[in-house]
């Protein structure tokens, strides 16, 4: 096992976006100080990171200059590009393990190994054309979910079908990627669970949160969740086989549906997950603090929550209410510093603390 990291010890972050500026002010406040690769210019993590290094992912000198830099490397989003993973892990520890990574970039891939796991998800079948497309409609049928099996990401690459739509058509909005057609399911809500396992296996698990999505992006995540203790003590059973069977290091995030027959797994994120920003201020210890514990071989930290909250994120244009959300009573106002307002963007999000947990 790696020897906890001590004050003054550096945190290599792939990606600069609101996650990792959120992961570099948890690692400020343990005493450690963060560095970041990110290819875009003006990443939001720049204003509070030590370091920042802009370079694309295929500059393999930067990424070496980078890894020598620090003493653990972990990631803030998972499409992280592979060469990039490989020159780095020549150098140093990466967290979450690279399979976590292998198995959450491909939609396919993570529906096996979560049903090979013995966990429930919508029926799926793999994609190539529109043969294999028409044959899985007449197995599946409609409703139904085309999903790039890659890169897809807050509702897209996704086409819903239904009877009126053809499989011509419905691979075409896809441009012909491979993919992966899903079953709709019929929930009656959709909870995450935020979990994390530590280096030397401890597990923690934030209390699930209900989420409301709407053009498949995240608007509303609320604790505690409006299910029978029965479930959420479920969602967390299956976080820590989904961990243990990774052979995990750090936070990560899973999508739940719950239905009448129990809960299925929609997919999961191999990193701090916006459906945990509520955690910030209603946790003693965050999931972005969490995160760092675990990638720094740190114990776990208590993730038991104090306060019920909602959390909303301020997507696009909300972020013009800043000035009324500012007023509003316990109430806290998360801004990621992004300069250019667009639509579907977070720009932020905020924190409604209902009551005492
Ligand atoms: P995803 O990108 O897979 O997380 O999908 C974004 C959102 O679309 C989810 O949070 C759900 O609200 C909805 N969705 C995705 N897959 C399904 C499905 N198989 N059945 C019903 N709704 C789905």
């Amino acid at each position: 096992m790696t020897k906890a990291l001590e004050p003054g010890a550096r945190i290599g972050i792939l990606g600069g976006g609101q996650l990792g500026r959120m992961l570099s002010v948890a690692a400020a406040r343990l005493g450690m100080q963060c560095h970041i690769f990110e290819p875009a210019e003006n990443p939001p993590a720049q204003d509070v990171a030590a370091f920042v290094t802009t370079a694309p992912w295929t500059k393999t000198n930067a990424l070496k200059r980078f890894g020598q830099s620090v003493d653990v490397v972990t990631y803030e989003f998972e499409n992280v590009p592979t060469d990039a993973l490989d020159t780095l892990e020549a150098q140093v520890q990466v967290w979450p393990p690279r399979r976590a990574l292998a198995v959450s970039q491909d939609r396919l891939i993570e529906k096996e190994f979560l049903t090979g796991l013995g966990l429930a998800t919508a029926p799926f079948a793999p994609i190539v054309d529109v043969k294999t497309l028409g044959t899985a409609l007449g197995q599946i049928g409609t409703p139904a979910i085309l999903k790039t099996r890659r890169f897809g990401y807050d509702g897209k690459g996704q086409v819903h079908i239904d009877e009126t739509m053809t499989a011509h058509r419905a691979l075409d909005a896809i441009a012909g990627k491979p993919a992966i057609l899903e079953g709709f399911v019929p929930f009656s809500a959709e909870i995450s669970v935020i979990a994390a396992r530590s280096q030397d296996g401890q597990i923690a698990a934030f209390d699930p949160a209900e989420n409301v999505h709407s053009a498949g992006i995240l608007r509303t995540s609320r604790v505690p969740a409006n299910v029978p203790r029965s479930v959420s003590t479920d969602a967390v059973l299956l976080a820590g086989k989904i961990l243990n069977k990774l052979e995990y290091v750090g936070v990560i995030g899973i999508e739940l549906f719950v239905t009448p027959g129990g809960l299925m797994v929609n997919e999961f994120a191999p990193r701090v997950h916006n459906s945990g920003h509520w955690t910030m201020d209603g946790c003693a210890i965050c999931q972005f603090e969490q995160h760092i514990r675990a990638v720094a071989g740190w114990p776990l930290g208590d993730g038991a929550r104090h306060s019920d909250v909602e959390m909303q994120n301020l997507i696009g244009n909300d972020v013009a209410k800043l000035p009324a959300l500012a007023r509003e009573a316990r109430t806290a106002v998360h801004i990621y510093g992004k300069s250019e307002v667009r639509d579907g963007r977070k720009m932020g999000h905020v924190n409604r603390i209902l009551g005492p947990a």
